[in-house]
């Protein structure tokens, strides 16, 4: 599956652009883009990427996904930020089953599931590759971070245990971020409650330095943060 660049925003406040790729390999149950109602839009040419760059005031890119290494184009994009503009980039979020490019400088893996059949079940591909994948972006010298997902009844506390001591035999200073479950449509699961987001990150602080935690009731709370919080606030430039 090859990915595709579909839109590029821009924050004043953090003098960052987000280049926005479509597409992902897994076909994760919970997969809260269900929860969008957006388009996937024409493919972006890098070149005209690189040009709207270019007229931003930026400190740093971030790609996105879906899953951004599938997008073959992030590569001449990545090059282009550090050799031309001088400023840092980042994979934002990714499954890790692809090695980033070169001229990336950071990267957020969300490890599903630290069991291979939980994995499976839940993103109908085997995490093997990820796992592997996770210890040979940290020894490149990428800086890395870490996040997943709680689900009650799917993904538990004690999945997000195994998960946080896997990334502690790689470096227990790496930062693992836990989001609470957001229900999405025709799913029958439920968003945790508090104390279940609370057990999930004692847990956690067993093994790693940096753990935080968001959690929302409902897709509604989520929507709101997102209007509300500076971190999100953004224009679209292409
Ligand atoms: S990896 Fe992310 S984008 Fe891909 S299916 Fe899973 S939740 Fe959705």
């Amino acid at each position: 599956m090859i990915g595709i660049i579909r839109k590029v925003t821009y924050s004043e406040r953090y003098r960052r652009a987000n280049i926005h790729t479509a597409r992902c390999n897994f076909r994760c149950l919970g997969c809260s883009y269900k929860l969008r109602t957006e388009e996937e839009g024409k493919a972006l040419a890098p070149e005209e990427v690189m040009d709207a760059l270019r007229n931003l005031n930026l400190r740093r890119v971030h790609f996105i996904g879906g899953e951004p290494t599938l997008c073959p184009d992030i590569e001449a994009i990545a090059e282009f930020c550090h050799e031309k503009l001088g400023i840092r980039t980042k994979i934002g979020h990714s499954t890790g089953w692809n090695m980033p490019p070169e001229h990336i400088d950071e990267m957020n893996i969300t490890i599903k599931a630290y069991s291979d059949d939980l994995h499976k079940k839940y993103t109908g591909v085997s995490n093997r590759r990820v796992l592997s994948n996770f210890r040979k972006i940290y020894s490149r010298g990428v800086v890395l971070s870490a996040s997943t997902v709680l689900i009650p009844g799917m993904i538990d506390a004690n999945e997000i245990e195994r998960i946080a001591r896997f990334i502690s035999d790689v470096d227990p200073m790496i930062p693992f971020h836990i989001t609470g479950y957001i229900p999405v449509p025709d799913i029958p699961w439920r968003s945790p409650t508090q104390s279940e987001m609370l057990e999930a990150k004692n847990l956690a602080e067993q093994y790693l330095e940096k753990v935080s935690t968001s959690w929302f009731e409902s897709a509604e709370d989520y929507t709101e943060m997102v209007r509300r919080n500076p971190r999100y606030q953004s224009i679209r430039v292409l």
